[in-house]
C-alpha cells in the first residue's frame, strides 16, 4: 500500500481552479481519502513521486521554455514578460514563509523543490507529455505532491495567487503529509496564496486579505442574505467543483482565525493535526468555550468586510457588562473596533451618553491628521454616517454566550448613532459597546481616544 509508485493512496490528490477572480475546485477522491485514513497517519513524504526529468532543449522547439528558481522549475509557453519571468523568484520568497508558518525546519525547506507548468495553450503541454495523467482536463490549477499545474489567469495578481495557492497544497502535502479536510485545505491555500509582492525589492507578504474579487463575493453573499455560518463553511467539500464563492468563504474563515489575536494560536496549532481523521472535531473542541464569540465576530466580519480589513484592530474583547449603579466613564480608542463599556443596559431603561475628547480619524495624503470629535466629520461618510461619529451597539449575550434577551435583533450589525450627546432607551438588555465610525480597513491611521460618560436617565 505504501509503494512509492502508487501515489494515488496519498492524499491530497486535488484539482483546483481559478477563474476571473475566483477559484473552483475538483476532486479529492473520497475513496482515496478513505484509503489514506485506513492506511493510518504516517503517509511517507517519499510516497510522492519525483517529477519527471525535463530537457529544456527538447522542449524549446515545442514552444515551451523553462524558468529556474531555487525551489521551482517552471515550464511555460507564455512569452517572456517581467511578471511571468519573476514567478520563480516569487515562489522562492514564499517557501521560507510557508516553512515558518508550518514549523518546518529551514534545512528541510531549503531542499524542497517542485516542478510546475504555467499553461497558456494546454495542447502544447499535452503534446509534450507534461499534463498530469488522469487529470488532463483540470479547470484551472492542480497540485499533486511535488508537481503543480496552473492555467494562465486574467490578471498578474491572480496568476501569482493561483501559483501560491497550488504551492501551498504541494508544501503541505509533501512536508506535512496531508492538507487536512477540504475546507481547511482550501482555506489555507487561499490564506497563504493571498499576498502583496514588490517585484523590485522581492519583498513578499502572504496571508493578507486579497483584492476586491474575493471580498466582493462575500459582500454580495451578505447582501443576498446568503452569509454562511462557520459550521456551513466547514462542510465545503473540495471533492467536487466548487463555485467561486466557496473559495471566498474558506479563505475568509482562515483569515479571521489566523489574524485574530485570541483565535490565532489555536488555529496555527491545528496544523499539527492535519493527518488526524478527527480534525474537524479537534477544531470544534479548540473553539468550544468561545464558539459564540467567534460566531459573533465571524458574522460581523462578513457584514463589514473590506479589502484590507484590519482583523486584529476589529477584534472584540468581550467584557460582559454590569448593571449601572452610578455614572460610568469608558475610554474608547479611535483605532479599534467595538469596545465594551462594561455597562449592562436593561430593556426599556433610558440612558444618557456624553462624549468628550478629540482624536484623529484619518491622515491626509500630505500627512496632515484629520481631527474629529464624537459628532464625526462630514468630509467623508462610512456606512451612511459621518466618519468618526460615536456609534453604539448592544451585545445581547451573557457570559455563557446565551442571549439575555431572546428577542434581541441587530447587535453589532445594526449600530445606533450617538454623537456628542444623546439619550436612548435600550430596546433589549445586554452589554453596551461603543466605537467610532470608520471602515475596518482604515483604523490604522486613527489615533487618540474619547471619554464617554454613561448614566441612567429619568
Ligand atoms: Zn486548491
Amino acid at each position: 500500500m505504501n509503494d512509492p509508485s502508487q501515489p494515488l493512496i496519498c492524499r491530497p490528490r486535488q484539482l483546483a481552479c481559478l477563474a476571473g477572480g475566483g477559484l473552483r475546485s475538483l476532486a479529492v477522491a473520497a475513496a482515496l481519502a478513505l484509503l489514506a485514513a485506513l492506511a493510518g497517519t504516517s503517509l511517507a513524504q517519499s510516497a510522492w513521486p519525483t517529477p519527471k526529468a525535463i530537457d529544456a532543449l527538447r522542449l524549446e522547439p515545442q514552444g515551451l521554455r523553462v524558468l529556474q528558481g531555487e525551489h521551482l522549475t517552471l515550464i511555460t509557453d507564455l512569452p517572456s514578460d517581467p511578471e511571468v519571468d519573476a514567478l520563480p523568484r516569487l515562489f522562492d520568497a514564499a517557501v521560507p514563509l510557508w516553512a515558518e508558518r508550518f514549523d518546518v525546519p529551514a534545512a528541510k525547506a531549503d531542499a524542497w523543490r517542485v516542478q510546475g507548468c504555467l499553461i497558456g495553450d494546454r495542447e502544447k503541454f499535452r503534446a509534450a507529455g507534461l499534463l498530469p495523467a488522469g487529470g488532463e482536463s483540470f479547470p484551472h490549477g492542480l497540485s499533486k505532491g511535488y508537481e503543480l499545474w496552473v492555467m494562465e489567469q486574467d490578471s498578474p495578481y491572480y496568476r501569482r495567487h493561483l501559483l501560491l495557492h497550488e504551492g501551498t497544497h504541494s508544501f503541505m502535502a509533501t512536508q506535512l503529509g496531508s492538507c487536512g479536510p477540504g475546507w481547511y485545505m482550501e482555506g489555507m491555500a487561499e490564506l497563504l496564496g493571498a499576498h502583496r509582492w514588490d517585484p523590485k525589492s522581492g519583498e513578499l507578504a502572504i496571508g493578507v486579505i486579497p483584492p476586491d474579487g474575493r471580498v466582493g463575493q462575500l459582500q454580495d453573499a451578505f447582501r443576498e442574505k446568503q452569509a454562511l455560518p462557520i459550521a456551513a463553511v466547514m462542510k465545503i467539500n473540495n471533492d467536487r467543483i466548487l463555485p467561486n464563492r466557496a473559495y471566498a468563504w474558506v479563505g475568509a474563515l482562515a483569515h479571521l482565525l489566523d489574524a485574530h489575536p485570541r483565535y490565532q494560536q489555536r488555529f496555527r496549532e491545528l496544523t499539527n493535526h492535519v493527518l488526524d481523521p478527527e480534525f474537524n472535531d479537534r477544531f470544534r473542541q479548540a473553539y468550544a468555550d468561545d464558539w459564540s464569540d467567534l460566531s459573533t465576530e465571524w458574522r460581523l466580519m462578513i457584514a463589514t468586510l473590506q479589502y484590507g480589513h484590519g482583523i486584529a484592530r476589529e477584534a472584540i474583547d468581550f467584557q460582559r457588562g454590569k448593571p449601572l449603579a452610578a455614572g460610568v466613564t469608558a475610554t474608547i480608542a479611535a483605532d479599534r473596533g467595538w469596545q465594551s463599556t462594561g455597562v449592562l443596559v436593561e430593556a426599556g431603561q433610558q440612558y444618557e451618553v456624553q462624549a468628550a475628547g478629540r482624536y484623529t480619524i484619518a491622515v491626509e495624503p500630505d500627512g496632515r491628521p484629520v481631527p474629529c470629535e464624537a459628532g464625526g466629520v462630514t468630509l467623508d461618510y462610512h456606512a451612511g454616517a459621518p466618519l468618526g461619529m460615536l456609534l453604539a451597539a448592544i451585545d445581547p449575550r451573557d457570559a455563557a454566550g446565551q442571549k439575555v434577551s431572546p428577542a434581541a435583533k441587530g447587535g453589532f450589525l445594526r449600530p445606533a448613532r450617538l454623537g456628542l450627546a444623546s439619550r436612548f432607551r435600550a430596546p433589549y438588555s445586554g452589554t453596551l459597546y461603543l466605537r467610532v465610525n470608520d471602515s475596518p480597513a482604515k483604523l490604522a491611521d486613527n489615533s487618540g481616544e474619547l471619554r464617554v460618560k454613561i448614566s441612567g436617565a429619568p
